[in-house]
């Protein structure tokens, strides 16, 4: 029996710190979480599930104008911003006391205030301190926000769920997954958009065509996208809003309510007494951990965004559950982070797994490339001018799929399903001999028959 007060500290009760102190419990470590803001973490609190929630909401304004073509008459509809806002927020307050309640109910003690590592098996909490065999930072990130004049008028993620009401033009700066998933919720909800970002195509580390396509889709709908643009200057107007100079080829300042900076993220290291202990860090602040998410003090380890790797609830999750299995398991887990399936909620949404058609052909050599860019069935009668692009990228000489890439609606709930089959190693002959689902967009994915074949020599 260890001396320790606990086998296992966590700090930080999102969805790696929550997953870890969870298993090991279960696995009959003695262990205690502290979280210093609310119990679920950025995901459940300000990311993915708020998120999610206004995606739902600001879908609504197209299924309105979508109905009419199937015989509906809708008469004018209103949306109130501080009512969905208290909705979500009710919804919030619901999981974090979920989460907390799952931890006790795991018999995990649940701290709440902020955590400091004092040496390598102490840490203090609340003016006490506490020993512990073992300790993980699981403290995730927060927004990054670059150095330009009046970037204290701008808003990041953290604030953009609690407005007070939704701005009536807003600028995002950024091109990735935040910037792109919320041009299309205030667009949706009746804001005007304009998405400014300094690269040459939206979603910079995604499949080229369905950068493209995306960029389009998101365009038709009314989201003005800037490309090659940066933000120079933010200036406060006497009426309220601010006037945004921009680096690039846009001349004249444009005129906004809101700019929405979307410009990555940074590990929440500070503070922790990290540094001090000689806990190895990378450039940006992230916990440098090996493979089994151990820093370079056997005692301190770390998962999640923290670790400034893939910043994906998921992956955070199954670091926290290897790392639970590796100190209290009966054997070492290294997350497998093989074939891994994400999606942009962008509208339409994005869903992806596996290899990109560069990457596939960087490492592949040969590979053969099948696509299709359809017209879903509803629009048909919606006569909505929204069209899906599917597309899938196969190693020539063994047909195994190296990735599917789909933008159309549903398609992170198809991909998932695909995730499995291309895990497992499935062929391109494997999807031909998949019956179809018929009517569905997804069974374009085993009907595909015209190839393009790349040769990296080419
Ligand atoms: P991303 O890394 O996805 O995108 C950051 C964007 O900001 C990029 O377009 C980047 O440009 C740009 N940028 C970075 N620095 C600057 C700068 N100094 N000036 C101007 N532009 C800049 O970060 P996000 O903030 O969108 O999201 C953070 C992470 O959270 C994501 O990477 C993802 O892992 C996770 N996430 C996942 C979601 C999901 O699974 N659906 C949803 C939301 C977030 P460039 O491309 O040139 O580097």
């Amino acid at each position: 029996m260890s001396s320790y007060d606990y086998q296992l500290f966590v700090i930080g009760g999102g969805s790696g710190g929550v997953r870890a102190a969870r298993v090991a419990s279960g696995l009959g470590a003695r262990v205690a979480i502290a979280e210093n803001f609310r119990y679920g973490g950025t995901c459940v609190i300000r990311g993915c599930v708020p998120k999610k929630l206004l995606v739902y909401a600001s879908h609504f304004a197209e299924d309105f104008a979508d109905a009419q073509g199937f015989g509906w008459t809708v008469p004018a509809v209103q949306f109130s911003w501080p009512k969905l806002i208290a909705a979500k927020n009710n919804e919030i307050a619901r999981l974090s006391s979920i989460y907390e309640n799952n931890l006790r109910g795991s018999k995990v003690e649940v701290m709440h205030g902020a955590a400091r590592i004092l040496d390598a098996h102490t840490v203090e909490i609340n003016g006490k301190q506490v020993t512990a065999e073992h300790i993980l930072v699981a403290t995730g990130g927060a927004p990054f926000v670059p150095h330009i004049p009046g970037v204290e008028h701008a808003i990041t993620s953290n604030e953009v769920f609690d407005l007070p009401q939704l701005p009536k033009r807003v600028l995002i700066v950024g091109g990735g997954y935040i910037a792109v998933e919320f041009a299309g919720i205030l667009n949706g909800l009746g804001a005007h958009v304009t998405l400014c970002y300094r690269g040459e195509q939206v979603l910079r580390g995604f499949d080229d065509d369905v950068r493209a396509h995306l960029h389009q889709e998101m365009s038709k709908k009314g989201i003005s996208i800037l490309l090659h643009q940066d933000v120079e200057r933010i200036e406060k107007v006497s009426d309220g809003s601010l006037s945004v100079g921009l680096t690039g080829s846009q001349a004249t300042p444009l005129a906004v309510d809101a700019v929405l900076y979307a410009t990555g993220r940074v590990p929440n290291t500070q503070g922790l007494g990290l540094a001090e202990l000689g806990v190895a860090l990378d450039s940006s602040g992230g916990v440098k951990v090996d493979a089994f998410g151990k820093t370079n003090i056997d005692s301190i380890h770390a998962v999640g965004d923290v670790t400034h790797r893939i910043a994906l609830t998921p992956v955070a999750i199954r670091e926290g559950a290897a790392l639970a299995n590796t100190l209290f398991g009966p054997t070492p887990v290294s997350a497998d982070l093989t074939t891994l399936p994400s999606a942009v909620f962008s509208q339409p949404p994005l869903g992806t797994v596996g290899l990109t058609e560069a990457q596939a052909l960087a490492q592949a050599g040969e590979i053969d490339i099948y696509s299709s860019n359809f017209r879903n069935m509803r629009h048909t009668l919606s006569g909505r001018d929204e069209r899906t692009l599917i597309k899938l990228i196969v190693d020539t000489a063994s047909q195994r799929v190296l990735g599917a890439h789909m933008v159309g609606a549903d398609s992170p709930e198809i991909i998932q399903g695909l995730a499995v089959a291309i895990r497992m190693g499935a062929t391109k002959a494997d999807f031909d001999a998949t019956v179809a689902l018929h009517p569905s967009a997804a069974e374009e994915f085993v009907t595909l028959r015209d190839k393009v074949t790349r040769n990296r020599n080419d």
